[in-house]
């Protein structure tokens, strides 16, 4: 994707992503975020706009003429067709978009936090030098995400089926991020990673 090092980072629902990001962000890496991208080519005006009107039907769109998200959600939630079909619309532009702003990052590396990485695995291995996969039980994923949001167990549940295995996120990682204790213990480790990170960046 660039000459800068790049790496890939991912990790279920509520494992954790964001709250790494922030860390290598703080410390110098330059962060791009997949789910950004994606919101702003589904808000008014965005790119992704007009291709989801003519898939889709006009009813996908609202009045301000964004994507009604929650229609959206219930629909591709309902039928993975539909969801394959609007992958196949946001994915090739958000790793479009990714690809011009990573040649403008000035950090010390880049970071792309792409929550699908590993479900798209044969596109993104080979535009990352390094898959890193934030980790932890099923259990806690969902007891995070309940505690930030209004959803039950059940509909956490549902999502995480959506989503690929632990096990396969686990297999396709070259750096795990237990996210399995405290803050304190995940920023250790993230720290630890940082720093093999810009030992790395040195050398290419
Ligand atoms: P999503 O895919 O849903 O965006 P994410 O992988 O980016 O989630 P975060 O938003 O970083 O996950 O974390 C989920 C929630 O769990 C946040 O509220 C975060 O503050 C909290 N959290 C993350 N790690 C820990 C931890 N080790 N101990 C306690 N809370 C944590």
């Amino acid at each position: 994707m660039t000459a800068k090092l790049t790496i890939g980072l991912t990790g279920g629902i509520g494992s954790g992503k964001s709250a790494v990001a922030q860390l290598l962000a703080a410390w110098g890496a330059s962060v791009l975020d997949a789910d950004v991208i994606a919101h702003a080519l589904t808000a008014p005006g965005g790119a992704a706009i007009a291709p989801i009107g003519e898939a889709f039907g006009a009813a996908m769109i609202t009045a301000g003429g964004g994507l009604d998200r929650s229609r959206m959600r219930a629909a591709v939630f309902a039928d993975p067709d539909l969801r394959h079909r609007l992958e196949a619309i946001l994915h090739p532009r958000i790793g479009q978009v990714l690809q011009e702003r990573a040649t403008q990052a000035q950090g010390a590396y880049l970071v792309l936090v792409v929550p699908l990485l590993v479900e798209g695995l044969g596109r993104w291995r080979s535009a990352v030098d390094r898959i890193a996969v934030v980790d932890c039980a099923e259990e806690l994923q969902i007891e995070r995400v309940m505690r930030r949001s209004n959803l039950d167990a059940s509909q956490v549940r549902a999502i995480m089926a959506t989503q690929a295995t632990r096990d396969a996120r686990r297999a396709a990682a070259d750096d795990l991020i237990d996210n399995g204790a405290d803050l304190a213990a995940l920023q250790a480790r993230t720290h630890e990673l940082h720093a093999q990170y810009l030992q790395i960046a040195r050398h290419i």
